[in-house]
C-alpha cells in the first residue's frame, strides 16, 4: 500500500508539473496570439422564439492555436484576466465585432444587434464608455445595434464606478445585458440598482426547465422578476424543441442555442442571412 501510495504521489507531482508547464506555455502563447492573428470571432444568432427570425448575434472569441488546435475561451479568458492581457484582447474583440457587423448591416440592414462580452476586469483596466464611443464613431455602427454582456463580477470591486459607466453607456443608447444571470451570489440586489436593459438566463437553468420541476420553478421566478422590473430576457443554450415550447409557454421572446444555430464564422453567418433574408 505504501509503494502504491508513493507512485501515486509521483504521478500526481508529475501531473502538477505538466500542468504548471502547460500553464506557462499557455501564458506565453496567449501574449503572442494577438499579434499572430490567431484569434477570430464566431457569431451565434439570437432568435425571436415565436417567428424564428434572427434579431441579433453574439460575438464569441475563438483561439486557433497552431499546435494545440482550438482552445476554448472558458480556458484562456481567465488567464488573460490574470495577466492583464484582457485589456488588449477585449479591445480587439469590440473593434472586430463592430467592424464586422457594421459591414454585414450594409448588406442586411435588418440584422439586429451584435452582443459583445465584456470581462469584469476590463472595467478597471480601461475607460469602457470612452472606448465604446470611439469604436462606434469610427466603425459607423449605430449605438442601438451594440449590446454589451457583462457579469455581476464586474460590480464586486466598485459598484458605484461601474454603475456610472453603465449610465454613460445608457445615455449613448448602448444596451447592457447581465450575463449568466443566477449563477452568482447576489444578482437580485444588483438588478435594483443597475441601469441594465435585461438579463440572460444561463444555459444551466434552461437545461433544467424540462428536467426538474424545481428547475422550471427557478426560471419562472426569474421571469416574474424580470417582468416586474421591465427587463428584457434572453434564454441561452436552448437545445431541444421541448425547451423552446416551454419558453414560448412562458412568453419568453428571445433565445439562442444549438437548436437554432451554433456559433459560426462570419462567412457562414453571411450565407445564413442570404438564405433566410433572400437578397
Ligand atoms: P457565455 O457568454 O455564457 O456564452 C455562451 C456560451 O454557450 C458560448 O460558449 C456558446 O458557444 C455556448 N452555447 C450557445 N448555445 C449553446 C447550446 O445550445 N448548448 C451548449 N452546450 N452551449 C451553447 P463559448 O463560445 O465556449 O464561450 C464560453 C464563455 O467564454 C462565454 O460564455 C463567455 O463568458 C466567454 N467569452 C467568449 N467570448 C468572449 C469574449 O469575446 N470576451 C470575453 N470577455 N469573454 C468571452
Ligand atoms: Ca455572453
Ligand atoms: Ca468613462
Ligand atoms: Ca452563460
Amino acid at each position: 500500500a505504501k509503494k502504491r501510495g508513493r507512485s501515486q504521489y509521483c504521478y500526481f507531482a508529475l501531473e502538477m508539473e505538466e500542468q504548471a508547464q502547460s500553464r506557462a506555455m499557455l501564458e506565453r502563447d496567449l501574449r503572442a496570439a494577438l499579434h499572430l492573428q490567431q484569434f477570430t470571432l464566431h457569431y451565434q444568432p439570437v432568435v425571436d422564439l415565436a417567428s424564428g427570425t434572427i434579431c441579433g448575434v453574439e460575438a464569441l472569441l475563438r483561439w486557433q492555436h497552431p499546435e494545440r488546435g482550438f482552445i476554448s475561451p472558458a480556458t484562456f479568458i481567465p488567464f488573460a484576466e490574470q495577466n492583464g492581457l484582457i485589456r488588449e484582447l477585449g479591445e480587439w474583440v469590440l473593434w472586430q465585432a463592430c467592424r464586422d457587423i457594421a459591414d454585414v448591416r450594409r448588406r442586411f440592414p435588418h440584422l439586429g444587434y451584435v452582443a459583445v462580452n465584456v470581462s469584469a476586469r476590463q472595467w478597471r483596466l480601461q475607460d469602457m464608455s470612452a472606448l465604446v464611443g470611439q469604436v462606434l464613431n469610427s466603425t459607423g455602427l449605430p449605438a442601438q445595434q451594440l449590446v454589451l454582456e457583462i457579469t455581476e463580477q464586474s460590480f464586486i470591486d466598485d459598484l458605484a464606478f461601474v454603475s456610472r459607466e453603465l449610465r454613460s453607456l445608457q445615455l449613448m443608447d448602448v444596451r447592457v445585458l447581465l450575463d449568466d444571470f443566477g449563477t452568482g451570489y447576489s444578482s437580485l440586489s444588483y438588478l435594483k440598482r443597475l441601469p441594465v436593459h435585461g438579463l440572460k438566463i444561463d444555459r444551466s437553468f434552461i437545461h433544467d426547465v424540462t428536467e426538474h420541476p424545481e428547475g422550471a420553478a427557478l426560471v419562472r421566478a426569474t421571469l416574474a422578476i424580470a417582468d416586474s422590473m421591465k427587463l428584457a430576457v434572453v434564454a441561452e443554450g436552448v437545445e431541444t424543441s421541448q425547451q423552446r415550447d416551454w419558453l414560448l409557454g412562458e412568453d419568453v421572446r428571445h433565445a439562442q442555442g444549438y437548436l437554432y444555430a451554433r456559433p459560426m464564422p462570419l462567412d457562414e453567418l453571411l450565407a445564413l442571412l442570404e438564405a433566410t433574408h433572400g437578397r
